[in-house]
């Protein structure tokens, strides 16, 4: 096993695939709280073999009782209010909440109509934002491994 992880480190090296600065782990629960789906696509994709999400100590937990961080995708309709508001009442404190794409932030396509309870910050403190319609693979990956939030949970247990 270790020379197989030390052979994966000197493949790297060779490639010029830089080390990520934080060895810090941050486990993320995600909840689509009315999104057209093209977040989560590219949510998705932080965690294929390109991107590789797991290298930068960053996992995506089933459960909220996991999470360190809320992350919410789409333009919270009414229906989702109590979902998420019950996915982050789980949470174990500190907790940190993460919007992603427009639509979370209340830029979205869909605009003020009267089933969306959104922006999210009107329901709950929102620490990291990550704006985009939607935002790529690379913008999500630089706001979840560099804004500091796994330093934050730590810092913060
Ligand atoms: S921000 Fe754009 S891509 Fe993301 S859910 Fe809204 S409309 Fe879809």
């Amino acid at each position: 096993m270790f020379v197989l992880l030390r052979q994966l480190h000197s493949d790297r090296k060779t490639a010029g695939i830089a080390r990520p600065a934080r060895r810090l782990s941050l486990a993320v629960r995600h909840v689509d709280a009315g999104s057209c789906n093209a977040c989560e696509h590219e949510l998705g994709a932080t965690a294929n073999l390109f991107y590789d999400l797991s290298r930068h100590g960053i996992t995506i937990t089933a459960s909220p009782r996991h999470a360190d961080v809320l992350l919410i995708t789409g333009a919270i309709t009414s229906r989702m209010v109590i979902p998420l508001l019950s996915a982050y009442q789980a949470m174990p404190e500190p907790r940190l909440v993460a919007a992603l794409g427009d639509c979370a932030m209340g830029l979205g396509v869909l605009g003020d109509h009267r089933d969306l309870a959104g922006p999210l910050e009107h329901l709950l403190p929102v620490d990291v934002r990550i704006p985009g319609c939607p935002p790529t693979p690379e913008q999500i990956l630089d706001a979840l491994a560099s804004s500091g939030l796994a330093g934050r949970a730590t810092t913060l247990r």
